[in-house]
């Protein structure tokens, strides 16, 4: 019987992820090898190691940039401290933070000049997260990951209180934990538009929508992205529980899909397409496939280079 590959879209390159590929490469032209990045520019594997072949170093740590040298931040943007580091080193630095990441750095900033305490639903240590924090000094904003965290907040409910939430997280669980935070909080006050970006929300919608009629689904995409992370649990919501995340065609063990008949195929914000096609093209050379294209809609986001680049 031939099998069904669904491709869902949208899928892949978001509008930051683009962005910011697009700022590493015209820095690399425009200064020369190397520059310099502030954590993985996006979080996929291959991008970076592509990136690290045209002559781009990868830090964690500002002291490993020598003085003078082109500093990029990375999509998922930087703390105050980070960018007053990079000044001490005179670095030519350059924000690949995506805007939609800055917005929230600016909300927190807007709440916190009005006294609010702030609560940011998000995953610790994530970059994202180490940055968002890091616009205001220590204890300005309160980290919660789940429902539990909301239990034991020990806030004033007398106090002005607002929460701002990651990019990339599952819109399902990050209402539940808000309706929480609305219970404990009736007062508490949100940006007056959603944090989680368009992309994550659109890959999300489309795999929930779609998800339900596989036997099984394949999100392609990096062990530490988040928004990748999610898509997989989108999936095993939606009714396919056999979902994975998986990192490129290398992985593939075809033999698991023999008994699926209808394979699911998506991919996280920061993944080329090209992956997911490599993954189309080891399942034609083994199985009798079809392939559908399922789309719930066209993205046409796109986001201005910073004025250094232009
Ligand atoms: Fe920006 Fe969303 Fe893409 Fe992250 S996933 S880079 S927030 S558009």
């Amino acid at each position: 019987m031939k099998k069904k590959i669904y491709l869902i879209s949208p899928r892949g390159f978001c509008a930051g992820v683009t962005r910011a590929i697009d700022i590493v490469d015209i820095a690399l032209k425009k200064y020369g090898k190397p520059v310099y990045v502030k954590h993985e520019i996006v979080h996929n594997k291959f991008v970076i190691e592509e990136l690290k072949s045209k002559g781009t170093i990868f830090i964690e740590d500002i002291k490993d940039v020598p003085k003078g040298m082109p500093l990029i931040f990375s999509a998922h943007g930087v703390s105050k401290i980070v960018i007053s580091e990079a000044i001490k080193k005179q670095a030519k630095t350059i924000d690949a933070t995506c805007p939609l990441v800055t917005k929230v750095h600016i909300q927190a900033s807007k709440f916190d000049s009005l006294g609010y305490h702030i609560i940011l639903i998000g995953h610790r240590n994530h970059p994202e997260v180490e940055g968002t924090i890091g616009q205001l000094s220590e204890g300005k904003i309160t980290l919660v990951e789940n429902k539990l965290d909301v239990a034991e907040l020990e806030l004033d409910k007398n106090q002005k209180i607002a929460y701002i939430t990651q990019t990339t997280l599952s819109v399902d669980d990050t209402k539940d934990i808000i309706k929480a935070l609305k219970l404990r909080y009736p007062n508490i006050e949100s940006s007056p538009k959603e944090d989680i970006c368009y992309a994550t929300t659109n890959r999300q919608n489309a795999i929930k929508k779609f998800a339900g009629k596989c036997d099984a689904f394949i999100v392609i995409g990096s062990n530490n992205s988040s928004n990748s992370n999610r898509l997989v649990e989108v999936a095993s919501n939606a009714g396919c529980h056999n979902s994975v995340l998986l990192e490129n065609k290398d992985f593939l063990d075809l033999e698991l899909y023999k008994d699926a008949n209808k394979i699911g195929i998506s991919s996280g914000a920061s993944v080329p397409d090209h992956l997911v096609m490599d993954v189309v093209k080891r399942f034609k050379n083994y199985f009798d496939i079809d392939i559908e294209n399922l789309e719930l809609e066209k993205e046409s986001v796109s986001f201005k280079l910073p004025k250094e680049l232009r």
